[in-house]
C-alpha cells in the first residue's frame, strides 16, 4: 500500500463524567486521530494514549510529536503491508500506542480497499459481545454505588471498581452488600506493593473475578510473589506489552487472567498474538477500554470477538463516555455491543462532529 499522505488530528471529547484512577482524573480526552491517504481507500485509527503520560509513558501530544518527526516519515518512505509496519518502524524504541495507531489505519485501509471486515479478518467467531463497565474513584462510597446502579440497571454485565491505597475494601463490601453477586473485578494500576499483601488478601472474601495490576508495571516477580499469598486470581495489564512477556507472566504464575489492549502492545496483530499465547495456555483474556471513541471501540470489539476473549470486555456504549461520540454512537442491547460487520474497522468518523470537535490538524507528507 502507498501511503501519500497522514494527517493528524487532534480532537477534544468532554467526557460525560470525570474518570478517576489511582494515577489521575480526565475530564476529557485530548485524542489523537490519524487518517492515512493511499492507493487504495483512506484508512482510519485512533491512537488510545491519553492526555497525560500517567498510565504508561505515552501521552497524546508525545504520541502526534513521535509520529511526525519519526514514525510518519518512515511509513511515507515506501509501501507497507500491515503486517509489515511493525517491522518499518522497530529502529524507534517504545512508543506502542503511537505504532499501533499506524498499523490500525494501514491496516484499515488495505480492509476497506478488499471490502473486508477488521472482525473477519482477525478471526472473530461472534457477532455480539458482552459489555463491562469500568467505574472510576469516586467521590463518595454512596455516589459509587449510585454510579454502578445506573451502569446495572442499563444492562452491563460486569463491573471493575478502579482502588487504590484508602479506597479498596470498604467499597467493594458495600458493593457487594448491595448488589450481591454481580461479576465483579478490580483494578489497582501498579498502587499497591508486596507489602500490601494483607490488605489485598483481605479482598479474598469478595469473590472477585480478579485483582488488576495491584503492582508495578515491571514486577511480574511480585505478582508471582502476590499470587501465592491472597486467593483472587491476579490479572495484568500495564505489564504485558507483547505476546513474548504475556508468555513469560504465565509461565512464571504471575497471573491467571490477561487484560489485552491493542494500543499498549503495539497494534492489533500483536494483540492476536498476546490472544494466542493466553489461549494456548487456557488462561482467560478480556479486552481492556481506553476511554476510546467510537473509532477505537469499533476495533476493540473485532477483537473481543476472537474465541479466547471469554470474559466481559471494558467496552461499554458510547454514552458510557461521551454525550456526543465521534462516530455512530454504539448502544448496548441486552448486555451486549454488535461486532461491527462493514469494510475496515467497521466505523468512520462523523464529519460534522469531526468538524465541530477538531482542535488542530497537521498533515504529513513525502518528503
Ligand atoms: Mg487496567
Amino acid at each position: 500500500m502507498d501511503v501519500r499522505e497522514i494527517e493528524l488530528r487532534r480532537v477534544r471529547m468532554p467526557l460525560v463524567r470525570p474518570f478517576r484512577t489511582a494515577h489521575g482524573v480526565e475530564h476529557e480526552r485530548d485524542v489523537l486521530v490519524v487518517r492515512i491517504a493511499t492507493d487504495g481507500a483512506d484508512g482510519w485509527a485512533e491512537c488510545v494514549a491519553q492526555n497525560e503520560p500517567t498510565y504508561t509513558s505515552e501521552w497524546a501530544g508525545g504520541a502526534h510529536a513521535v509520529i511526525r518527526d519519526f514514525l510518519g516519515p518512515l511509513v511515507l518512505r515506501a509501501p507497507v503491508t500491515a503486517d509489515g509496519v511493525a517491522a518499518r518502524l522497530a529502529e524507534v524504541q517504545g512508543h506502542p500506542m503511537a505504532k499501533a495507531a499506524l498499523e490500525t489505519a494501514v491496516l484499515d485501509a488495505e480492509l476497506r480497499t478488499a471490502g473486508r471486515s477488521l472482525a473477519s479478518f482477525l478471526g472473530a467467531t461472534r457477532d455480539r459481545v458482552e459489555c463491562g463497565v469500568a467505574v472510576g474513584i469516586a467521590n463518595s462510597i454512596d455516589a459509587l454505588l449510585d454510579e454502578c446502579a445506573g451502569y446495572l440497571a442499563q444492562g452491563y454485565r460486569r463491573v471493575k471498581l478502579k482502588i487504590r491505597p484508602g479506597w479498596d475494601v470498604e467499597p467493594v463490601a458495600a458493593f457487594r452488600k448491595r448488589f450481591g453477586s454481580v461479576p465483579l473485578q478490580l483494578d489497582a494500576n501498579g498502587a499497591y506493593t508486596l507489602a500490601d499483601a494483607s490488605i489485598l488478601g483481605a479482598l479474598d472474601e469478595f469473590e472477585l473475578l480478579c485483582i488488576e495490576q495491584p503492582l508495578g508495571v515491571d514486577d511480574l516477580r511480585g505478582h508471582a510473589g502476590l499470587a501465592r499469598l491472597i486467593a483472587t486470581p491476579i490479572g495484568l495489564d500495564e505489564s504485558i506489552t507483547s505476546a513474548r512477556v504475556a508468555r513469560e507472566a504465565i509461565e512464571m504464575q504471575a497471573c491467571a487472567v490477561v487484560c489485552i489492549k491493542p494500543g499498549r502492545v503495539g497494534g492489533l496483530l500483536e494483540a492476536v498474538r498476546v490472544h494466542d499465547v493466553c489461549r494456548d495456555r487456557r488462561v482467560a483474556v478480556w479486552c481492556g477500554g481506553m476511554l476510546e471513541t467510537g473509532l477505537g471501540r469499533a476495533a476493540n470489539l473485532a477483537l473481543a470477538a476472537l474465541p479466547g476473549f471469554t470474559l466481559p470486555g471494558d467496552l461499554s456504549a458510547s454514552d458510557r463516555y461521551f454525550d456526543r461520540d465521534l462516530t455512530e454512537p454504539f448502544v448496548i442491547e441486552d448486555g451486549h455491543l454488535r461486532v461491527p460487520d462493514g469494510p475496515g474497522v467497521g466505523a468512520v468518523p462523523d464529519r460534522d462532529a469531526l468538524r465541530d470537535l477538531t482542535t488542530a490538524v497537521e498533515v504529513l507528507t513525502r518528503a
